[in-house]
């Protein structure tokens, strides 16, 4: 689904990103660990094709097509769908509107009807209900006012509506208490399928206890240091990253 190959990228001149390769398939879930400021929602926002960002070598391929050339809508269009760690305000927009247009937009772009309202308000319910999510909800202005926990499940409905291929999630976790980060890994794993891929990145193992990886990623300075399997954020969780800064590894 996903290929990243030796992606390099950066921001006002700045170099980030020095080599990423990553491949995810459908049905996969990848879990991106790292310190702070090693270069996690750079990786996702050069993904999701964020402007502000400049890619200065390397791919990305989504289903057999390049991404960079596409953009941010195009790929929201596809089905790529980025949870953002810190999710903007939107006076005077609605939760609903901005679902409706977002959903509309989408399909129009690939050429279809717009939803019927009918169809859109039970499917609203239905993801709102597996959210535990509130009816006023829906008619507040867009995290506005929104506690952190709020923000991030608001983003998890988001994701629920669009159904996207891949979703990217970063750091929906932290501001969550143990019980909305396990209505929102719940909400993840039921929009789980054989179809679609997910990219879980976190500080904490916790999160992980929920959202189960295939593949577990170390992101320092930059660069893939380690890949492993679950059993790698464990490890990360009893011992820091600081053994693999010293003569990280390749992964
Ligand atoms: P992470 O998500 O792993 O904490 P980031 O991708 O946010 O890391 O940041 C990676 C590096 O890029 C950090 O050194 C950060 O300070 C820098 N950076 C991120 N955004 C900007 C920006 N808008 N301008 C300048 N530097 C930035
Ligand atoms: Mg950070
Ligand atoms: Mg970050």
């Amino acid at each position: 689904m996903l290929k990243i190959n030796n992606l390099q990228a950066g921001i006002e001149g700045k170099e980030i990103l020095k080599g990423i390769d990553l491949g995810v398939k459908a049905g996969e879930v990848h879990a991106i660990m790292g310190p702070n400021g090693s270069g996690k929602s750079t990786l996702s926002s050069v993904i999701a094709g964020r402007e502000d960002y400049e890619v200065s070598g390397g791919s990305i391929d989504f289903e057999g097509e390049d991404l960079l050339d596409l953009g941010a809508d195009e790929r929201a269009h596809k089905g790529i769908f980025l949870s953002f760690q810190y999710p903007v305000e939107i006076p005077g927009v609605t939760v609903t509107n901005f679902i409706k247009t977002a959903i509309n937009e989408s399909r129009k772009a690939r050429g279809e009807e717009p939803m019927p309202a009918n169809v859109m308000l039970k499917k609203m319910r239905e993801k709102m209900a597996l959210l535990e999510i509130d009816n006023a909800f829906l008619s507040r202005s867009l995290n506005e006012g929104f506690s952190g926990g709020e923000k991030k499940r608001n983003e998890i409905f988001q994701m629920a509506m669009l159904e996207p291929k891949l979703a990217i999630l970063d750091e929906t976790d932290s501001g969550l208490d143990i019980d909305a980060l396990r209505i929102v890994a719940n909400g993840v794993n039921k929009l789980k399928s054989k179809d679609n891929a997910v990219i879980v990145i976190t500080h904490y193992q916790r999160l992980l206890d929920y959202i189960v990886p295939d593949y577990v990623h170390v992101l320092h300075k930059g660069k893939i240091v380690k890949s492993g399997d679950k059993s790698l954020a464990l490890e990360l969780e009893a011992k820091g990253y600081d053994w693999l800064k010293e003569g990280a590894v390749e992964a």
